[in-house]
């Protein structure tokens, strides 16, 4: 592993020789300066490129190798998309500017919205919200306020599935709903019973991720909208995993009333990493005055930013996050309404394909055809072998692919979730097929030597304890 920048630091190197200043020197007040000189790095150029040339290596992304982090849709993404972000007439903008002068970008936020809303099934939509979570928490937010305004405000209970993502809870009780739980079938559904013996007078909306945490699709959607809304209550659709959906089922035609999406695995930029990321939300008319605004408006041949008329008001500073939304409708309109389902269909065939590649060593903790992303449980290695999902992940890692999301969803035990997406070959997928395979008989025969992984890598396995309770955060001169 490549030592610390300060490792490298020689008294007196530079990476610029600038000549002697021929303006008067005015001294620095006393006071004002430092006791001691700053501790920087002092290094030449050519040893600062090559040291964080070294570190970007060590980094894996998905343009360095198959990446199948359940849950994440890292899929590759056009470079085009990222030129189309990168336009200076996108990137030289001020967001305090004259609407008058910014109207292609105020064309561009109007023009995705709607292809989200057709995409969706929904009316209207807001491209605040800078994350998937934070979607979710406007989307019952506007639920509240909807409530609130009509005077139901007994309404407090949010229905929320088992197999939905961590996030849904927690953004109900952010909201300051009651957060109710019902538990999936044994096959990985709603289970309806539950849901009709907890829904009622005081039900405010039930929060569906679909497909579910576990990679299905709920089939009983129409009927659970139809109970939660028999009984007063609004449909939330988490629609952070379209990609396994988009342009063949639209939550708004199913009987949802609000959606939030994740620009940020679904429409071009990468998940992960710290990035930016956006979670715009999509809603019926009925929701739509209680948007957050500003929404990029369009009158006769021109575009204004409008506060809707209910507005929840601002979640973030300006208009969301600008340059993602970009590379989304860049991506949605060089795909087109050919290739947004075919890229769905192209998923959910992949992740099928390595389901069924495996499952005779690595059967799926559901059975039947998946989506996106399918789950495999370690339990029985781990009985027979004290081999763990961990132990499996880390193998991978040796073999050149990014491990799989671990121990989630937390339903099933030595979780493994598994998302290919729809850009990878199928050569890529069978390299993998056979990674997972060569693994697996590593696990029967040589269990030990699997512990040692991942011996490829400048860290091998760091105590994961140790690093919680005593984090090294700063360097010790
Ligand atoms: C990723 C994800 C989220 C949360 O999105 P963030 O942008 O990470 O906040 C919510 N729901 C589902 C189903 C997800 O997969």
């Amino acid at each position: 592993m490549s030592g610390l920048i300060f490792d490298l630091s020689k008294d007196g190197r530079r990476c610029s020789a600038i000549p002697k200043s021929d303006i008067a020197h005015r001294a620095i007040p006393g006071h004002l300066k430092r006791d001691k000189a700053a501790r920087l790095a002092q290094v030449a150029e050519i040893d600062l490129v090559r040291h964080y040339t070294a570190l970007s290596r060590q980094a894996f992304g998905v343009d360095n190798g198959f990446y199948p982090l359940g849950s994440c849709t890292m899929k590759y993404n056009p470079k085009v998309n990222e030129d189309a972000a990168a336009l200076k007439g996108f990137t030289q903008v001020h967001p305090l500017q004259a609407e008058e002068t910014v109207q292609g970008s105020l064309e561009a936020m109007h023009t995705l919205s709607e292809a989200l809303c057709e995409i969706t099934g929904m009316d209207a939509a807001s491209l605040q919200p800078a994350a998937g979570a934070q979607g979710e928490v406007v989307g019952l937010a506007i639920i509240k306020a909807y409530l609130q305004d009509k005077g139901q405000t007994q309404r407090d209970k949010l229905i929320v599935p088992d197999s939905a993502h961590g996030t849904n809870p927690a953004s109900a009780a952010m909201t300051g709903f009651k957060v109710i739980n019902i538990p999936s079938t044994p096959q990985g559904r709603v289970d309806l019973e539950a849901l009709k013996s907890v829904v009622g007078d005081d039900t405010a909306a039930l929060m569906l991720t679909n497909p579910n945490t576990v990679g299905l699709f709920d089939e009983n959607v129409k009927e659970i909208a139809k109970i939660v809304h028999d009984a007063g209550g609004m449909v939330y659709y988490d629609g952070a995993n379209l990609n396994a959906v988009m342009g063949l089922v639209r939550p708004g035609d199913t009987g949802f009333d609000v959606v939030h999406l994740n620009l940020h695995k679904t429409f071009s930029t990468p998940h992960g990493g710290g990035g930016p990321g956006s979670g715009p939300v999509a809603c019926k008319n009925v929701l739509a005055p209680f948007l957050p605004g500003p929404i990029a408006t369009k009158e006769g041949d021109t575009f204004s930013l409008q506060m809707p008329p209910k507005s929840i008001g601002r979640v973030r500073a300006f208009y969301g996050n600008f340059l993602v939304n970009i590379r989304a409708l860049a991506y949605i309109l060089t795909l087109g309404a050919e290739g947004i389902p075919e890229a769905a269909q192209n998923a959910v065939l992949n992740a099928n394909y390595m389901m069924e590649k495996l499952k005779d060593i690595f059967p799926p903790a559901f059975d039947g055809p998946c989506m996106h992303e399918f789950v495999i449980s370690i339990e029985n290695l781990k009985k027979e072998k004290g081999i763990t999902a961990a132990d499996i992940a880390k193998g991978l890692i040796d073999r050149g692919i990014h491990p799989p999301t671990m121990y989630f969803p937390l339903i099933v035990s030595e979780a493994l979730m598994i998302e290919p997406t729809e850009t990878e070959s199928r050569e890529t997928l069978d390299k993998a097929i056979a990674a997972f395979r060569d693994i697996y008989d590593l696990a029967l025969n040589d269990p030990d030597a699997l512990k040692e992984a991942p011996i490829t890598t400048p860290v091998g396995r760091p105590d994961e304890t140790k690093a919680v309770r005593n984090p090294v955060l700063k360097y010790e001169f």
